[in-house]
């Protein structure tokens, strides 16, 4: 029990069971209680651990990546450089140091840092520098210029709604309270008509999970990019069509029953990359989704891990050939993760992805 079930219980109370969306949004983005307003949950010693704070290459590798991407639509300037949810900003700092050596884009980037979490955005600042970026709560603020986007773990974190198929419809996983704690249900729903297309490969008591916030976070990168250039690339765990149960309490980096902390643990689901591909605009195109192993080892990062660990030895050296293989091995981040990245209608798509 925390602070912050006591408060959903009491308006679960008053208005009836929350859908799930509902539920994990509160849990995260609570003003007061929520997971990501009072705390920075990454690093070592966090809650949970992330690519970029697992080696320098991820960060440096995008940075090249994006900076070939914006050599290739013929070095628009200004441009819009952005990152979703950029975390301890440490992917940034490091797309921004493998950049330096492209000549012109630090000159013609203007950095938009899109972030809900007080504490996170003072990090943030803190290790890029306060008049550096520009922060933003929402997509939609994004100027109206060429953008090259990053989204590393970003979309797992929106909230999702889970529905299970019945008959030719869809049951609802809800949250209710019994004297005072919090318990899950299902309720009845009208029909999903975001799921219609999913009624021809679901049969009765499969879980689909819906995510109501990413589309349009999605149509408005494309439109951008669409109308003015750019990329977007987008990293997260997940797969090209959601099937199943994923949502994933994480607290001290180990699972913990999602009911049970709200607002103390860490919330996500992974990501279902056709509802993102079906939400980009005329005019964008996306291009495959593609393991995060091969799309590293296609970016060149065994031959930057090599150059890395010519001056390592002892630990170090240890700890980043084994940061090299977290990253890619199919075991580990390798295969569950995958990239997909949005780009103009006659462009091609960034370096590592295939149209
Ligand atoms: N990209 C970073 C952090 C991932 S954690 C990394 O790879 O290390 C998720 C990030 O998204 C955090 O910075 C969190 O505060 C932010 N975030 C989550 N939901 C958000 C929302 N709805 N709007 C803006 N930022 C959000």
């Amino acid at each position: 029990m925390t602070a912050l079930s006591d408060i959903l219980a009491a308006q679960i109370r008053a208005s009836g069971p929350m859908r799930m969306d509902a539920f994990m949004g509160a849990c995260l983005m609570h003003p007061q209680y929520g997971y990501y307003m009072t705390r920075d949950p990454l690093g070592a010693g966090g809650d949970f651990i992330t690519a970029p704070e697992i080696s320098q290459m991820f960060g440096e590798l995008l940075g090249l990546c994006l900076a070939q991407a914006w050599m290739d639509q013929g070095r628009p300037s200004p441009f819009a450089l952005v990152e979703l949810g950029p975390g301890r900003g440490t992917l940034m700092t490091d797309l921004l140091r493998a950049a330096k050596g492209v000549p012109g884009f630090h000159e013609a980037l203007t950095l938009y840092l899109v972030e809900a979490s007080p504490v996170l955005r003072a990090r943030q600042a803190a290790e890029l520098g306060e008049d550096r970026a520009t922060w933003l709560e929402r997509v939609d603020d994004l100027p109206d210029l060429p953008t090259f986007a990053v989204a590393n773990e970003f979309f797992d974190a929106l909230p999702i709604r889970q529905l299970i198929r019945a008959d030719e419809g869809w049951r609802e996983r809800v949250v209710g309270e019994r004297r005072g704690a919090l318990v899950a249900g299902l309720e009845d729903v009208k029909s999903v008509p975001a799921l219609a297309h999913r009624l021809a490969d679901t049969k009765d008591g499969d879980a689909v999970e819906l995510c109501p916030t990413a589309p349009a976070v999605i149509e408005a990168l494309g439109t951008r990019i669409a109308t003015r250039g750019g990329t977007a690339i987008v990293i997260d765990y997940g797969d090209w069509r959601s099937l199943g149960d994923t949502l994933q309490a994480v607290r001290a980096q180990a699972p913990v029953p999602f009911l049970e902390a709200p607002g103390e643990a860490d919330l996500t689901a992974h990501v279902d990359f056709e509802a993102l591909a079906r939400a980009v605009p005329e005019g964008c195109h996306h291009s495959k989704v593609t393991p995060q192993g091969i799309f590293l080892e296609r970016l060149g990062i065994t031959t930057r891990a090599q150059a890395l660990a010519q001056h390592l030895s002892g630990t170090k050296l240890d700890a980043h050939v084994a940061a090299h293989r977290r990253l890619t091995a199919p075991g580990e981040m390798g295969t569950l993760f995958k990239a997909m990245a949005l780009y103009p209608e006659g462009a091609a798509p960034p370096p590592g992805l295939d149209p």
